[in-house]
């Protein structure tokens, strides 16, 4: 069987941290595209890309890694975009594709599209798929296997370059789905925003009760509370930048959550058993609908793709040579 071209012929990837290494291996390991020019802000990340291989060259500005290039893919966190769109606008190439990776997809595209040049398809996304670790050492190739991509392409985007860059990230092993911006951040307000800003609450809240429970909480860390923790140990700069950038979608979000959780409390507070009991079992069922429409393992640790996993190259039922 030939193998199919490769979607795209010089990817640049600007920041090159878990998402962005994790595209430039995953890309590789598919062949889903020619050539990858890789940046990242300081030379120390640079350097350690370089010395990782993850990209067939690496420049030292986003301007230089732009150049010549038909897909561009910025990964620094959301409220950096649009400063990189300013930086990289003069200096894309007619007909090339820019997209992002961004958390937050209102203000990405805000920022950024007043930046960029006619004849330059904007089509944003963002990988559903992440870990709470960063830098380029972090990424591995199968992040994205078994994933969401969300595609929030601007109205009157080119048809024909969305659906390429959906080839793209189906290439990297990601199921694809296509909605407004807008909609985009109210449902990612509650299936990640909130339960962030819930673990980085509870973590905190443990962390001050430390005085009398530092060394209980550390020893049955396992009921519950270490899902806590790995979630709060997530990235400080990215998920400010989340809360900064979706406030309007948290707020309401949260919102809706505080009242449940009065609910939930008065229900404690006056020994209210089948209230609890019917809460408890609605949201059993909810678990075990993300589990049988596999977005999780029953396991335990989040049915995590691990690191060391080996990439199979994937089917590419969709790649640019299939396409009409
Ligand atoms: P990361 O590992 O911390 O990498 C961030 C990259 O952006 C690094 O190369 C960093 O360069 C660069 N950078 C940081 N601040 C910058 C700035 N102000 N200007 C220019 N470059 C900057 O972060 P990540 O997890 O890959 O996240 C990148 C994006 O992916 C974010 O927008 C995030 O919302 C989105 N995302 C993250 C996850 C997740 O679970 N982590 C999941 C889906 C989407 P240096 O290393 O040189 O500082």
């Amino acid at each position: 069987m030939t193998k199919p071209a490769p979607l795209f012929n010089r990817l640049a990837l600007i920041g090159t941290g878990l998402i962005g290494s994790s595209i430039a291996r995953a890309a590789r390991a598919q062949d889903a595209v020619r050539e990858i020019v890789a940046t990242a802000r300081s030379a120390e990340t640079r350097r350690r890309v370089a010395e990782l291989g993850l990209a067939d060259q690496v420049v030292e500005s986003n301007a230089a890694a732009v150049a010549g290039a038909d897909l561009v893919i910025v990964c620094v966190p959301v409220g950096a975009c649009g400063g990189v769109a300013v930086e990289i606008g003069p200096h894309l190439a007619r007909g090339a594709t820019v997209s992002d990776v961004g958390s937050v997809k209102g203000a990405v595209i805000r920022d950024m599209a007043p930046h960029l040049p006619e004849g330059v398809h904007f089509v944003p996304a963002h990988p559903v798929a992440g870990t709470e670790n960063s830098g380029p050492d972090a990424g591995f190739a199968s992040l994205f296997v078994g994933r969401w991509c969300i595609l929030t392409p601007p109205d009157g985007a080119d048809p024909g370059a969305v659906e390429k860059l959906a080839a793209f990230w189906r290439a990297l092993g990601a199921t694809v789905d296509t909605m407004p911006a807008a909609h985009h951040d109210l449902v990612l307000a509650i299936t990640s925003h909130l339960p962030h800003l819930i673990a980085y609450t509870i973590v905190g809240t443990a962390d001050e009760l430390a005085e009398v429970t530092r060394s209980e909480v550390l020893k049955f860390s396992a009921g519950g509370f270490r899902d806590f923790t790995r979630i709060a140990a997530s990235d400080p700069t990215m998920w400010r930048d989340v809360f900064l950038t979706n406030k309007d979608a948290v707020l309401e979000m949260l919102g809706t959550f505080n009242e449940d959780l009065s609910q939930l409390t008065r229900a404690i507070r006056r020994g209210d058993g089948e209230a609890l009991f019917a809460h408890f079992t609605r949201t059993r069922a909810i678990r075990r609908g993300i589990v049988q429409i596999g977005q999780d393992s029953p396991t335990p640790d989040f049915g995590r793709p691990h690191p060391d996993l080996p990439v199979e190259p994937l089917p590419r039922p969709y790649a640019a040579s299939d396409e009409g």
